[in-house]
C-alpha cells in the first residue's frame, strides 16, 4: 500500500503521538510511543518498518475502508490485527503494558511469516483450520511468549505498571 497514501488518511485524524512509523489516535493510550517503540525493537534486535497504529477496531476498520479496502467484522474482540491488504499492524487493548508488548509482538510475527515461504504456504492452509489448530498463530503465540520472556529479563527495573 502506498506510504503517501496511508500517512494522509492518518493525518486526517487527531494523532496523539507518532513515533516513526507508529500512530497514536486513542487518547486514552496512556505509554510513551517512542520508548515503546525502542524497547520493542531493542528486544527483537531489529526495527521493522510496517506502520503500527493504536486506535479502536471501528477506527481501524475506517482507516482500512479510506484505503479502499473492504472492512472486517471480525475484530471486535481481537487485541490487534495485521492487516495485509493495506500493510498496517492495528493494535486494539492497550491498557496492560504487558499484554500491550505481546500483542505487538504476535502481530509483528504474522507480518515476518509474511515474507517466510513455509509459512505463506501454512496460511493458505490455516484458512480451512479452526483457530487453535492454525501454524501460523501457534508460530506467532510462541514467537510472542519467548520474546516477551526476554523482554520481561532485559527490561525487569523498567517496565510501568
Ligand atoms: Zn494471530
Amino acid at each position: 500500500m502506498n506510504k503517501i497514501l496511508i500517512q494522509s488518511v492518518i493525518h486526517q485524524r487527531p494523532v496523539y503521538q507518532q513515533s516513526g512509523r507508529w500512530f497514536v489516535l486513542d487518547e486514552e493510550f496512556k505509554w510513551n510511543l517512542s520508548t515503546l517503540q525502542k524497547d520493542v525493537f531493542a528486544c527483537l534486535n531489529k526495527a521493522f518498518h510496517i506502520p503500527i497504529i493504536f486506535c479502536d477496531s471501528c477506527e481501524a476498520n475506517k482507516i482500512v475502508s479510506a484505503l479502499g479496502e473492504e472492512e472486517a467484522e471480525y475484530l471486535q474482540f481481537a487485541s490487534g490485527v495485521y492487516w495485509r491488504e493495506v500493510g498496517i499492524i492495528f493494535i486494539f487493548k492497550f491498557d496492560d503494558y504487558l499484554p500491550l508488548i505481546e500483542t505487538i509482538f504476535h502481530e509483528l510475527r504474522h507480518y515476518i511469516q509474511d515474507h517466510i515461504p513455509y509459512y505463506q504456504k501454512e496460511f493458505e492452509l490455516d484458512k480451512k483450520r479452526p483457530y487453535e489448530e492454525r501454524t501460523t498463530e501457534q508460530d506467532a503465540f510462541a514467537f510472542a511468549a519467548y520474546y516477551l520472556a526476554k523482554f520481561t529479563r532485559q527490561n525487569s527495573h523498567a517496565i510501568p505498571s
